[in-house]
């Protein structure tokens, strides 16, 4: 029966059947994600006592709640900051974060933008629901303008927060985004963040069809699928498009995709450098025009 069991799901073995079933709303899209993770974990062959799986507060923070590995649910906005402290204590830790948008796109965006500035080697999967969802929802900074919350019952007048575009621009080493009808894309690009020496951010569009879906007339969780297949484009399309086809739709595809120093290996040899005595406390002829704004 076990064997038939682990053929059927070889995911099962990740997971804390004992905490079954989720506390997640039917067809919320955290258990997509939750499986694309596992499956990229599996594909990669990562011994999962290797990795640290942090998050934060939302409902996309109880996801590493149901995986059998080490775990850290922190407070609000602070999982990046926790992550970036596992990471430099033991840098052969694999570091995962699961946050939502409320979590990394207002409170927590300050350790966001600087986690990415710093290029640290943590992989961050954000759930982006389009509301604050475990509150009851209300507008969140990647709300549509328009969209219908508990706090915009005229719906939202504020601008949608691209927290891709945000992160590549403080020096993430890879950015994607895809949606959950894209189960393929978000496993491939959680295999790539993982490999990657650096800072990833996969962002995923999650359905919330309690939250989001059903004050915007999309209670079932298909509906919501079908709206992202119709309000998103790749951005390999979206560039041979006009602006006005493009228009109101959500880019998805792969931002970023480059090498920069990662923090924690900076500091590993810089721990290093100062230990055999090469690097000195103060450089006795210190060259101001060696002092560097980029790498
Ligand atoms: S409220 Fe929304 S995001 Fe939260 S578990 Fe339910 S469907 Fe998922």
């Amino acid at each position: 029966m076990g064997e038939k069991t682990t053929l059927i799901q070889p995911l099962r073995r990740y997971l804390r059947e004992d905490r079954l079933p989720t506390v997640f709303c039917p067809g919320c899209g955290n258990g997509i994600i939750m499986n694309c993770t596992l499956r990229a974990i599996d594909e990669l062959g990562i011994n999962i006592d290797d990795i640290v799986f942090v998050s934060g507060i939302g409902c996309s923070g109880r996801i590493p709640g149901y995986i059998d590995a080490d775990s850290l649910h922190v407070t609000h906005g602070r999982a990046v900051a926790f992550a970036t402290g596992i990471k430099l204590f033991n840098p052969d830790f694999e570091v995962i974060v699961f946050t939502g948008n409320g979590d990394s796109g207002a409170i927590g965006i300050s350790h966001l933008v600087h986690a990415a500035r710093r290029n640290i080697d943590i992989n961050v999967i954000s759930v982006n629901n389009l509301v604050y969802a475990l509150t009851g929802s209300q507008t969140s900074p990647t709300t549509p303008v328009g969209a219908y919350t508990y706090t915009s019952p005229y719906g939202s007048v504020e601008g949608f927060f691209d927290l891709c575009e945000l992160v590549t621009s403080a020096g993430a080493s890879y950015v994607a985004r895809w949606s959950t009808v894209q189960p393929q894309r978000i496993i491939s690009s959680i295999i790539k963040g993982i490999q990657k020496k650096g800072f990833t951010y996969i962002e995923v569009i999650s359905q919330c069809p309690t939250q989001f879906g059903r004050k915007n007339e999309m209670p079932d969780p298909k509906q919501l699928m079908d709206w992202f297949r119709e309000r998103t484009v790749k951005l390999e399309v979206a560039k041979k498009l006009p602006p006005r086809k493009i228009s109101g739709k959500l880019i998805l595809g792969e931002f970023a995709d480059r090498d920069r120093p990662e923090m924690a290996n900076e500091y590993r040899k810089l721990i290093e450098g100062v230990q055999r005595g090469t690097i000195k406390l103060k450089r006795p002829q210190l060259d101001w025009l060696e002092l560097s704004f980029r790498e």
